[in-house]
C-alpha cells in the first residue's frame, strides 16, 4: 500500500458544482437540500478517520430525502461526467506517481474507489477523501467488503502511511525454478489494530499471490544476468548486486516485491551459490 496526498476539495463545493450542472430543476432542488447532510457526513468522516474508526459511521438507506440509487446517478452521471467536475476527478485519479494504484502498489489505476462504499454511505459519493485512485481489480475486490470492527478496515491512502516501517517479507522456495513466498512481518512499532489492518488489506487484495507471480518473472528474466556476473567476477558479485538493486529500489518503495525479492536473494546461500559454483567451473 502506498500513502497519497489528501485531496483538498470538499464536498459541499464538489455538490455544488455537480447542482450546477444538472439541468433538472426539481432534481437539482432536492440535492442542493441535502449540502448541510453532506457537509456533515464529511466532517464526521474526517474525525472517524483521525482515530481509523471509518467502521463506526452507520450505513444509511438515503440522504435526506434522497435515495442510493440516485446518488449513484449524481456519482456516475453528473461528477464523474459532467465538465465542472469531471476535473476533480480526474485530479484526484492521476494522483499516484506514474498511475500504480496505491491499494495493490503494482497495477494500473483506472477508477475510483468510494472507500465507503456507495450503498450505505449515499451521503459520501461525491466526498473526495473517501474517493480513492484503484486499478480495476482491487476495486473489484473492495466492492464486495465491509468492516464491522477496527482490524477488518483496509489501509487508506490518504489517513495510513505504513511505508515508515519495512514490513513486507519474502522467502525464499529453493527448487527449479525458484519461487518467492511474501508474507506480512508486523513491525514491533505497530499497535495491534494497525498490523491486523496490515494483514488484511494483504490478504484481501491477494498481495502474495500477485507478487509471487511478478517476481517469478522478474527471477527468470534476470538469471542470464546474474549468471554473466557471476562469470566476470568473483562469487560474492551476484550477492552485492542482489543488494544494490534492493538498495535502490527502496529509494522509492521500500516496500515493494521488488526490494523483498532482492534481499531475498541476497540472503539465500542456495540461491547465491549457483551462481558461485558456475563462475567457479567457468574458471
Ligand atoms: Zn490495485
Amino acid at each position: 500500500m502506498q500513502s497519497l496526498k489528501r485531496p483538498d476539495f470538499t464536498a459541499r463545493a464538489t455538490l455544488k458544482l455537480c447542482v450546477e450542472s444538472i439541468r433538472d430543476k426539481d432534481l437539482a432542488a432536492r440535492l442542493d437540500a441535502i449540502a448541510p447532510l453532506v457537509d456533515q457526513a464529511e466532517s464526521e468522516y474526517l474525525a472517524r478517520a483521525a482515530k481509523a474508526e471509518w467502521y463506526k459511521i452507520d450505513a444509511t438507506p438515503t440522504v435526506g430525502d434522497l435515495r442510493v440509487d440516485e446518488m449513484k446517478r449524481l456519482y456516475k452521471g453528473t461528477f464523474v461526467k459532467s465538465v465542472g467536475t469531471r476535473n476533480i476527478y480526474d485530479a484526484i485519479k492521476k494522483q499516484p506517481k506514474n498511475d500504480i494504484c496505491p491499494l495493490c502498489a503494482q497495477r494500473t489505476v483506472s477508477t475510483l474507489d468510494h472507500y465507503l462504499p456507495q450503498t450505505g454511505h449515499p451521503a459520501l459519493v461525491i466526498t473526495a477523501v473517501n474517493l480513492v485512485p484503484a486499478c480495476q481489480e482491487c476495486n473489484k475486490i473492495k466492492l464486495a467488503t465491509t468492516a464491522d470492527t477496527p482490524n477488518q478496515q483496509t489501509l487508506h491512502p490518504y489517513f495510513d502511511d505504513v511505508d515508515a516501517e519495512r514490513w513486507l517479507q519474502a522467502t525464499v522456495m529453493e527448487g527449479n525454478p525458484v519461487a518467492i513466498r511474501f508474507s506480512v512481518a508486523p513491525s514491533e512499532k505497530w499497535d495491534e489494530i494497525i498490523a491486523c489492518r496490515v494483514e488484511r488489506h494483504f490478504k484481501l487484495f491477494d498481495l502474495a499471490a500477485l507478487y509471487a507471480s511478478h517476481s517469478a518473472v522478474e527471477v527468470e528474466g534476470m538469471r542470464h544476468a546474474l549468471q554473466q556476473i557471476a562469470l566476470r567476477g568473483h562469487a560474492e558479485a551476484v550477492r552485492d548486486y542482489l543488494k544494490e538493486l534492493a538498495t535502490s529500489w527502496a529509494q522509492s518503495h521500500r516496500n515493494g516485491w521488488r526490494v523483498a525479492t532482492y534481499e531475498a536473494l541476497a540472503a539465500s546461500d542456495w540461491f547465491c551459490a549457483s551462481f558461485a559454483s558456475m563462475a567457479m567451473t567457468a574458471s
